[in-house]
């Protein structure tokens, strides 16, 4: 029986990608969205994976969600949490709205997930969970308080999740991913991402594909001893 996947914010970015790579390697994949309808229809169509649209930051709807899923595709063997929103500004501009959303959403949505997982992946004595971290949560970053502080959280959920399922046969891994060719990062200003490109050792933005192969990697049923750890891909701007 193939593996079934969901990816949060599967639809776009990185996220895409990893759907795409899971789904090629053989698993059943589900690709959660938070609202952009017109991305989800045009990433089914190109890629035949189904997208499945909840908000990761509230609680019930994952629930919900992954009773769907699991009603269409089977038991939930590998999550990767990926959705993630930046709502940047300097911490004298950052309201407190700004600060609960990305929370609700990058970390939260971490939570609620695998909370929705959870008892399936023990019962069945195994499972995979990737939490997709960021090197601002590992370094920081100017304006982004809410994001490095979620970021952040993300690398201690891993760890102490990862202590809680290791005798279920379930690992949890995070991935700090550095600048990397998506939306998110089209949003950054030119001048601003030109000082970043030109602090990254190798050279260039990453592609969302070079997280996605280790995602699968992370995943794989021969991966069972690698949890708790955080892995850094950022072309060398941060070495942790
Ligand atoms: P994008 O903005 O390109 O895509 C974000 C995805 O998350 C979309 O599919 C979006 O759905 C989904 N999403 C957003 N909010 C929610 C929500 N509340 N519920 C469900 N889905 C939601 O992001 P990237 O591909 O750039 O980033 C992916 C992850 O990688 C994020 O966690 C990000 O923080 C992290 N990251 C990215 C880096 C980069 O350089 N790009 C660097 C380091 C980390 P919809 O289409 O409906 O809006």
């Amino acid at each position: 029986m193939a593996r079934v996947a969901v990816v949060t914010g599967g639809t776009r970015g990185i996220g895409e990608a990893i759907s795409i790579a899971l789904r090629d390697a053989g698993m059943s994949v589900a690709a959660n969205y938070g609202g952009n309808d017109e991305k989800a229809r045009a990433f089914t169509e190109r890629t035949g994976i189904r997208a499945f649209k909840w908000d990761v930051g509230d609680h019930d709807a994952c629930i919900a969600g992954i009773a769907e899923v699991e009603g269409e595709l089977g038991p939930v063997d590998v999550l990767v949490n990926n959705a993630g929103i930046t709502r940047d500004g300097t911490m004298k501009r950052m309201t407190r709205q700004a600060w609960d959303e990305v929370l609700d959403v990058n970390l939260g949505g971490c939570f609620n997930m695998a909370k929705a997982v959870w008892d399936g992946m023990n019962g069945r004595k195994f499972g995979r969970i990737v939490n997709i971290g960021s090197i601002n949560g590992q370094a920081g970053q100017y304006g982004q308080v809410n994001y490095a502080a979620a970021k952040s959280g993300i690398h201690g959920f891993t760890k102490a999740l990862a202590q809680e399922g290791a005798r279920a046969g379930i690992t949890v891994n995070a991935i700090a991913p550095g600048y990397i060719d998506t939306e998110m990062v089209a949003a950054v200003p030119e001048d601003v991402l030109a000082k970043i490109v030109a602090r990254i050792p190798v050279g260039r933005l990453g592609k969302a594909e070079e997280i996605a192969r280790a995602v699968l990697f992370l995943c794989g049923e021969e991966a069972g001893f690698i949890t708790g750890s955080t892995l850094s891909i950022n072309g060398g701007q941060h070495m942790y």
